[in-house]
């Protein structure tokens, strides 16, 4: 594993928001609040922003795919892609980095920054199994 703290660069996250009128969790966050219709204001200048905290951790497995025709310049035959489950409710999707995967498999979301795609990098899920932060495959060296 990379320390990025030596950098002084910040471990990659990526964030839930909680209304802060009614506490319900969202991800992605809206600009209204479903449950009050409390206002969120990003900029919070005319409305207090909501509390945001990192999406990670134990999940669970909702539903997967296989993606087999990947774009020019991946050099693996595949990749999996999945949604989970946390224990708030939330749901989030990303890439699975599991060998057999099967639906209600206990995993643990990582925040990862993938640059493979043209643009800015972004910060990505990956799930696997184990407690080892994983590397998206396509960045793996063996
Ligand atoms: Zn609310």
């Amino acid at each position: 594993m990379i320390d990025f703290g030596i950098y002084g660069a910040q471990e990659p996250r990526i964030f839930a928001y909680r209304c802060p009128q009614c506490h319900t969790a969202y991800y992605p966050p809206p600009m209204l609040c479903a449950k009050c219709s409390n206002r969120r204001d990003p900029s919070g200048i005319v409305y207090d922003d909501w509390e945001k905290f990192p999406l990670e951790g134990a999940c669970k497995l909702l539903t997967w795919t296989r993606v087999w025709a990947l774009p020019e310049g991946y050099d693996q035959p595949y990749l999996l892609f999945g949604m989970v489950e946390f224990p708030n409710g939330l749901r989030a999707s990303g890439r699975l980095e599991v060998e057999s995967p099967h639906l209600g498999m206990e995993l643990i979301a990582w925040v990862a920054e993938s640059s493979e795609r043209p643009g800015h990098p972004v910060n990505i899920f990956l799930f696997s199994e184990a407690a080892a932060r994983p590397l998206p495959t396509n960045l793996r060296c063996d």
